[in-house]
């Protein structure tokens, strides 16, 4: 099984932390993982960078406030990047 590096995005304070080793499976599109986040100082839910979500996604998401301050997501990514996609 093929191994690769994603990025993950703290989707508390919207920096990037440290990459992670993934396998090849195929999660759904944005992620959110617990990992330590060297901003926060603490473990948050981390948004996986992955072929169907960009760091554009995850922007739009963290710029229009679609997470809690606990790291949840409020608006189903699906309709988040429809949003996106609309307003261009
Ligand atoms: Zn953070």
């Amino acid at each position: 099984m093929q191994k690769e590096t994603h990025d993950f995005y703290c989707v508390v304070c919207g920096n990037k932390t440290l990459p992670c080793f993934r396998t090849g499976r195929l999660r759904e599109k944005g992620h959110l993982k617990k990992l330590w986040c060297p901003t926060c100082k603490k473990e948050t839910n981390c948004a996986e960078i992955s072929n169907n979500y960009t760091v554009e996604m995850f922007k739009y998401e963290f710029e229009h406030h679609n997470f809690t301050e606990d790291g949840i997501r409020i608006c189903k990514v699906d309709t988040m990047i429809k949003n996106m996609l609309e307003e261009k």
